[in-house]
Order: structure tokens, then sequence, then C-alpha cells
């Protein structure tokens, strides 16, 4: 017996999945950081998206990688712009709750074409970020189902 669950249950541990089971945490910086600061950031942090919030920390933009490249083709005086010029804002994020489906959250990224979605609780005036979810998590989900299951 190899303790793993039986293959016909991969359907009921799927379901089961939510975002709160695979986050990872979310990278946050404030609107007025500049964008060479942002992309400092993301090599040290290590993630492909930044989150932004306002001085209440609610959640005001989004930046990609690709947002950060874009932006400095051509361009010299990067510590001269702040991320707030080029992020994606409000009320264009797409975003999720802890206890939402892993397959909802995969849905949404694929609808949308995007890598990540921060994971808020609504708060009066805003939005309060409390994780992060992206494809590696749905990739880490994915192996999951495979090694508990005896495929
Ligand atoms: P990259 O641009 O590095 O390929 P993405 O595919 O995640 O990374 O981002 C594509 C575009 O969508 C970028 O302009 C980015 O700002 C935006 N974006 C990323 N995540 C979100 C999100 N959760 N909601 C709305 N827009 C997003």
């Amino acid at each position: 017996y190899s303790g793993k669950k039986p293959i016909q249950s991969v359907a009921d541990g799927m379901v089961d999945m939510t975002a709160a089971d695979f986050q990872s945490r979310p990278v946050v910086i404030t609107e007025n950081l500049s964008v060479y600061d942002a992309i400092c950031q993301l090599f040290l942090e290590d993630v492909g998206t930044l989150f932004v919030v306002d001085q209440q920390s609610l959640l005001t933009g989004v930046l990609s990688r690709k947002d950060l490249l874009r932006t400095s083709i051509g361009r010299t005086e990067l510590d001269k712009i702040p991320v707030h010029v080029i992020m994606t804002r409000m009320p264009n994020i797409m975003y999720c709750r802890k206890q939402d489906t892993l397959i909802s959250v995969a849905k949404k990224m694929m609808d949308s074409q995007i890598d990540s979605l921060p994971i808020i609780n609504e708060k009066e005036g805003g939005l309060e970020v409390i994780g992060r979810i992206t494809k590696t998590n749905i990739t880490a989900a994915f192996l999951s189902l495979a090694e508990d299951h005896d495929l």
C-alpha cells in the first residue's frame, strides 16, 4: 500500500484547494517609490510582480516585469519616475480572496492573461493585500495532486 489516495479522488482534492492553501508572501511597495527602486525590489525579493499601496496600505496598483522593462527602454532617469505613473491601477486590478478555489484563481489568470493575483481582505475604503498567488503556486498545486494520489 502506497499510502496515497485513490486516483478517483483527484477531483475532490482539486475542488478543495483554495488560494490560502498555496499562496506566497506578497511584496508591496508605495506609490512614490521610483521605477529604479522598484526594479531593485523585484531582484531583492525575487518576485515577478509588485503590488502598490497608498499611505493607508490599501491596494492601488500592480507592476509587472514587462511594465518595468517597457519604461526602462531608452530611458535613463528611472530614479525620477514614480511607479504610480506606470502601474496598472484600480479599478482594473484582478484579485481574489483567500477562501477562493484555486480553480477560480487559475481561470482569472488565464482569462486576463496575467501571471499573478493579489489575495485581498476587504476593508472600509479599499482592499488590504494579504497574499499573492502566481502561476508557480498553481503548478505547485498541480504537482501536489499528483504526489498525493496513486496515479
Ligand atoms: P508581464 O507583464 O511581466 O508578462 P503579467 O502577464 O502578469 O506580467 O502582466 C501583464 C500586464 O497585466 C501588465 O501590464 C501588468 O501590470 C498587468 N497585471 C498584472 N497582474 C495584474 C492583476 N492582478 N490585475 C490587473 N492587471 C494585472
